[in-house]
Protein backbone atom coordinates (compact mmCIF):
# COMPACT_ATOMS: atom_id res chain seq x y z
CA UNK A 1 0.00 0.00 0.00
CA UNK A 2 1.27 3.46 -0.63
CA UNK A 3 1.90 5.74 1.62
CA UNK A 4 -0.38 9.01 2.52
CA UNK A 5 2.63 10.77 3.77
CA UNK A 6 6.31 10.48 3.83
CA UNK A 7 9.03 12.24 4.95
CA UNK A 8 12.58 11.40 4.48
CA UNK A 9 16.20 12.88 6.18
CA UNK A 10 14.09 16.18 6.87
CA UNK A 11 16.52 19.11 7.77
CA UNK A 12 15.38 22.34 9.17
CA UNK A 13 16.92 25.26 10.71
CA UNK A 14 15.62 28.58 12.33
CA UNK A 15 17.80 31.51 12.58
CA UNK A 16 20.97 29.75 11.40
CA UNK A 17 20.65 26.76 14.08
CA UNK A 18 19.54 23.21 12.67
CA UNK A 19 17.00 21.67 14.78
CA UNK A 20 15.37 18.86 12.77
CA UNK A 21 18.28 16.74 12.40
CA UNK A 22 17.51 14.02 9.74
CA UNK A 23 13.67 13.39 10.45
CA UNK A 24 12.06 10.22 8.61
CA UNK A 25 8.38 8.85 9.05
CA UNK A 26 6.25 6.84 6.51
CA UNK A 27 2.32 6.95 7.52
CA UNK A 28 -0.36 5.02 5.30
CA UNK A 29 -3.82 6.03 4.86
CA UNK A 30 -6.27 5.51 8.01
CA UNK A 31 -3.18 5.43 10.47
CA UNK A 32 -2.80 7.81 13.65
CA UNK A 33 0.89 8.28 14.24
CA UNK A 34 1.98 9.74 17.75
CA UNK A 35 5.24 11.76 18.33
CA UNK A 36 6.08 12.06 21.52
CA UNK A 37 9.13 14.06 23.44
CA UNK A 38 10.64 16.03 26.07
CA UNK A 39 10.51 19.72 25.39
CA UNK A 40 13.02 21.22 23.02
CA UNK A 41 13.24 18.14 20.94
CA UNK A 42 12.02 19.96 17.68
CA UNK A 43 8.60 18.79 17.76
CA UNK A 44 6.88 22.27 16.88
CA UNK A 45 10.00 22.53 14.39
CA UNK A 46 8.60 19.09 12.30
CA UNK A 47 5.01 20.78 12.28
CA UNK A 48 6.02 24.44 10.91
CA UNK A 49 8.23 22.90 8.82
CA UNK A 50 6.09 20.63 6.89
CA UNK A 51 3.61 23.24 6.96
CA UNK A 52 6.28 25.49 5.38
CA UNK A 53 5.78 27.98 7.89
CA UNK A 54 8.46 31.29 6.79
CA UNK A 55 10.90 31.06 9.56
CA UNK A 56 11.88 27.53 9.02
CA UNK A 57 14.23 26.91 6.61
CA UNK A 58 14.08 23.27 5.21
CA UNK A 59 18.13 22.61 4.17
CA UNK A 60 17.84 19.17 3.26
CA UNK A 61 15.31 16.03 2.78
CA UNK A 62 11.99 15.60 1.00
CA UNK A 63 7.98 15.11 2.21
CA UNK A 64 5.66 13.80 -0.09
CA UNK A 65 1.65 14.24 0.86
CA UNK A 66 0.12 11.09 -1.93
CA UNK A 67 3.25 10.80 -3.75
CA UNK A 68 3.23 14.95 -4.40
CA UNK A 69 6.40 16.99 -3.06
CA UNK A 70 5.51 19.13 -0.22
CA UNK A 71 8.63 21.26 -0.58
CA UNK A 72 7.79 22.30 -3.72
CA UNK A 73 4.65 23.81 -2.82
CA UNK A 74 3.76 27.39 -1.63
CA UNK A 75 1.80 27.47 2.11
CA UNK A 76 -1.58 27.99 0.53
CA UNK A 77 -0.83 25.21 -1.66
CA UNK A 78 0.05 22.78 0.95
CA UNK A 79 -3.21 23.43 2.76
CA UNK A 80 -5.29 23.18 -0.47
CA UNK A 81 -3.79 19.93 -0.86
CA UNK A 82 -4.43 18.64 2.51
CA UNK A 83 -1.98 19.49 4.81
CA UNK A 84 -3.48 20.99 8.17
CA UNK A 85 -1.93 22.05 11.45
CA UNK A 86 -3.61 22.32 14.71
CA UNK A 87 -1.23 24.99 16.24
CA UNK A 88 0.61 24.69 19.76
CA UNK A 89 0.10 28.14 20.23
CA UNK A 90 -3.23 29.48 17.83
CA UNK A 91 -2.31 33.25 17.07
CA UNK A 92 -5.24 35.82 17.31
CA UNK A 93 -6.55 37.96 14.48
CA UNK A 94 -8.51 41.04 15.00
CA UNK A 95 -10.64 42.32 12.84
CA UNK A 96 -11.73 38.91 11.26
CA UNK A 97 -13.97 36.55 12.93
CA UNK A 98 -14.12 33.22 13.20
CA UNK A 99 -16.25 32.30 10.59
CA UNK A 100 -15.13 34.91 8.21
CA UNK A 101 -11.36 32.77 8.70
CA UNK A 102 -13.10 29.40 8.10
CA UNK A 103 -15.38 30.25 5.31
CA UNK A 104 -12.01 31.90 3.18
CA UNK A 105 -10.14 28.77 4.25
CA UNK A 106 -12.77 26.52 3.27
CA UNK A 107 -13.10 27.97 0.05
CA UNK A 108 -9.30 28.38 -0.65
CA UNK A 109 -8.81 24.08 -0.50
CA UNK A 110 -12.53 23.70 -2.92
CA UNK A 111 -10.90 26.08 -5.25
CA UNK A 112 -12.65 28.53 -7.65
CA UNK A 113 -15.88 27.54 -8.85
CA UNK A 114 -16.84 25.20 -6.13
CA UNK A 115 -17.13 27.75 -3.27
CA UNK A 116 -19.39 26.40 -0.36
CA UNK A 117 -22.70 28.44 -0.40
CA UNK A 118 -23.07 30.36 2.64
CA UNK A 119 -25.97 28.64 3.99
CA UNK A 120 -24.23 25.35 3.68
CA UNK A 121 -21.25 26.66 5.54
CA UNK A 122 -23.54 28.06 8.35
CA UNK A 123 -25.48 24.48 9.48
CA UNK A 124 -22.01 22.99 8.76
CA UNK A 125 -20.39 25.63 10.99
CA UNK A 126 -23.24 25.38 13.63
CA UNK A 127 -23.30 21.92 13.71
CA UNK A 128 -19.71 21.21 13.83
CA UNK A 129 -19.71 23.68 16.76
CA UNK A 130 -22.58 21.70 18.58
CA UNK A 131 -20.40 18.68 18.46
CA UNK A 132 -17.77 20.33 19.86
CA UNK A 133 -19.95 21.75 22.45
CA UNK A 134 -18.89 25.54 21.48
CA UNK A 135 -20.69 28.66 22.44
CA UNK A 136 -22.72 29.80 19.10
CA UNK A 137 -21.01 33.28 20.07
CA UNK A 138 -18.22 31.92 18.73
CA UNK A 139 -18.64 31.75 15.51
CA UNK A 140 -18.79 35.65 15.49
CA UNK A 141 -16.19 36.70 17.69
CA UNK A 142 -12.90 37.51 16.08
CA UNK A 143 -9.98 34.81 15.34
CA UNK A 144 -8.60 33.43 19.19
CA UNK A 145 -9.37 37.04 20.20
CA UNK A 146 -9.64 36.77 24.10
CA UNK A 147 -10.09 32.99 23.91
CA UNK A 148 -8.86 30.41 26.71
CA UNK A 149 -6.20 27.77 26.23
CA UNK A 150 -8.88 25.54 25.85
CA UNK A 151 -11.06 27.50 23.40
CA UNK A 152 -7.99 28.05 21.42
CA UNK A 153 -7.73 24.13 21.05
CA UNK A 154 -12.08 23.33 20.24
CA UNK A 155 -11.03 25.96 17.76
CA UNK A 156 -8.14 24.25 15.72
CA UNK A 157 -10.02 21.24 16.13
CA UNK A 158 -13.55 23.35 14.58
CA UNK A 159 -11.24 23.91 11.93
CA UNK A 160 -10.07 20.24 11.39
CA UNK A 161 -13.16 19.49 11.02
CA UNK A 162 -14.76 21.53 8.95
CA UNK A 163 -11.31 21.50 6.30
CA UNK A 164 -11.64 17.84 6.10
CA UNK A 165 -7.65 17.68 5.64
CA UNK A 166 -5.76 14.42 4.50
CA UNK A 167 -2.88 14.70 7.12
CA UNK A 168 -3.69 16.75 10.35
CA UNK A 169 -0.97 17.49 12.46
CA UNK A 170 -2.24 18.11 15.78
CA UNK A 171 0.60 20.28 17.86
CA UNK A 172 -0.16 19.96 21.75
CA UNK A 173 -3.64 20.01 21.14
CA UNK A 174 -4.34 18.16 24.68
CA UNK A 175 -2.47 21.57 26.76
CA UNK A 176 -5.07 23.54 28.36
CA UNK A 177 -7.40 21.35 28.08
CA UNK A 178 -9.42 19.86 31.17
CA UNK A 179 -10.67 16.16 31.02
CA UNK A 180 -14.14 16.94 29.98
CA UNK A 181 -12.76 18.88 26.75
CA UNK A 182 -10.02 16.57 26.52
CA UNK A 183 -12.39 14.08 25.72
CA UNK A 184 -15.26 16.24 23.54
CA UNK A 185 -12.03 16.92 21.34
CA UNK A 186 -10.56 13.17 20.88
CA UNK A 187 -14.06 12.26 20.03
CA UNK A 188 -14.15 14.96 17.42
CA UNK A 189 -11.07 13.69 16.47
CA UNK A 190 -11.77 9.98 16.48
CA UNK A 191 -15.24 10.79 14.43
CA UNK A 192 -12.84 11.93 11.48
CA UNK A 193 -11.07 8.89 11.13
CA UNK A 194 -11.08 7.64 7.94
CA UNK A 195 -9.12 5.08 5.66
CA UNK A 196 -7.83 8.20 3.32
CA UNK A 197 -7.37 10.83 6.16
CA UNK A 198 -4.02 9.68 8.18
CA UNK A 199 -2.66 12.06 11.69
CA UNK A 200 -0.17 13.10 13.30
CA UNK A 201 -0.28 13.60 16.94
CA UNK A 202 2.44 15.50 18.94
CA UNK A 203 1.87 15.44 22.28
CA UNK A 204 3.61 15.54 25.80
CA UNK A 205 2.06 13.59 27.56
CA UNK A 206 0.37 9.62 27.12
CA UNK A 207 -3.13 10.80 28.47
CA UNK A 208 -4.54 11.86 25.24
CA UNK A 209 -3.47 8.57 23.73
CA UNK A 210 -6.07 7.20 25.87
CA UNK A 211 -9.01 8.88 24.22
CA UNK A 212 -6.92 8.77 20.54
CA UNK A 213 -5.26 5.07 20.02
CA UNK A 214 -2.32 5.27 17.73
CA UNK A 215 -1.16 2.95 15.32
CA UNK A 216 2.54 3.85 16.09
CA UNK A 217 4.04 5.75 18.67
CA UNK A 218 7.55 7.95 17.76
CA UNK A 219 10.22 8.89 20.55
CA UNK A 220 11.72 12.72 19.42
CA UNK A 221 15.25 13.48 20.43
CA UNK A 222 17.76 15.99 19.21
CA UNK A 223 15.68 16.44 16.12
CA UNK A 224 14.90 13.07 14.74
CA UNK A 225 12.89 9.86 15.93
CA UNK A 226 15.13 8.07 17.85
CA UNK A 227 12.61 4.98 19.35
CA UNK A 228 9.15 3.63 17.93
CA UNK A 229 6.79 1.49 18.92
CA UNK A 230 3.17 0.56 19.59
CA UNK A 231 0.67 2.17 22.16
CA UNK A 232 2.52 0.39 24.74
CA UNK A 233 5.23 2.63 24.11
CA UNK A 234 3.55 5.44 25.16
CA UNK A 235 2.29 3.80 28.63
CA UNK A 236 5.57 3.29 29.26
CA UNK A 237 6.65 6.81 28.57
CA UNK A 238 3.76 7.70 31.08
CA UNK A 239 4.97 5.09 34.11
CA UNK A 240 8.62 5.91 33.68
CA UNK A 241 9.06 9.45 31.84
CA UNK A 242 11.85 9.58 29.21
CA UNK A 243 15.19 8.74 31.11
CA UNK A 244 14.95 5.08 30.47
CA UNK A 245 15.23 5.90 26.68
CA UNK A 246 18.23 8.73 26.75
CA UNK A 247 20.03 5.82 29.11
CA UNK A 248 19.18 3.00 26.27
CA UNK A 249 20.37 5.08 23.55
CA UNK A 250 23.24 6.87 25.26
CA UNK A 251 21.48 10.01 24.74
CA UNK A 252 23.04 13.16 27.78
CA UNK A 253 21.15 15.96 26.51
CA UNK A 254 18.03 14.88 24.73
CA UNK A 255 17.16 19.00 23.19
CA UNK A 256 18.18 20.01 19.94
CA UNK A 257 20.91 22.76 21.56
CA UNK A 258 23.98 22.51 20.35
CA UNK A 259 26.94 23.64 22.96
P1 LIG B 1 9.32 21.23 21.05
O1 LIG B 1 8.07 21.54 20.30
O2 LIG B 1 9.75 19.80 20.96
O3 LIG B 1 9.26 21.70 22.47
P2 LIG B 1 10.49 23.26 19.34
O4 LIG B 1 10.46 22.74 17.95
O5 LIG B 1 9.47 24.25 19.74
O6 LIG B 1 10.52 22.01 20.35
O7 LIG B 1 11.90 23.91 19.63
C1 LIG B 1 13.11 23.21 19.41
C2 LIG B 1 14.26 24.16 19.62
O8 LIG B 1 14.25 25.12 18.58
C3 LIG B 1 14.19 24.89 20.93
O9 LIG B 1 15.32 24.56 21.69
C4 LIG B 1 14.19 26.35 20.57
O10 LIG B 1 15.26 26.99 21.22
C5 LIG B 1 14.42 26.41 19.10
N1 LIG B 1 13.42 27.30 18.49
C6 LIG B 1 12.16 26.96 18.14
N2 LIG B 1 11.49 28.02 17.65
C7 LIG B 1 12.37 29.05 17.68
C8 LIG B 1 12.29 30.42 17.32
N3 LIG B 1 11.17 30.95 16.80
N4 LIG B 1 13.39 31.18 17.49
C9 LIG B 1 14.53 30.65 18.01
N5 LIG B 1 14.67 29.38 18.38
C10 LIG B 1 13.60 28.58 18.22
MG1 LIG C 1 6.22 22.29 20.80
Amino acid sequence: MANLFEIHGLKSEIEGKEILKGFSLSIQGGQVHAIMGPNGTGKSTLASSIMGHPKYEVTGGEVYLEGEDVLEMDVDERARAGLFLAMQYPSEITGVTNADFLRSAINARRGEGSEISLIKFVRLMESKMRELEMNPEFMHRYLNEGFSGGEKKRNEILQMMMLEPKLAILDEIDSGLDIDALKIVAAGVNAMRHTERSFLIITHYQRLLNYIKPDFVHVMMQGRIVKSGGPELAERLEAEGYDWVKEELGIVDETVSQA
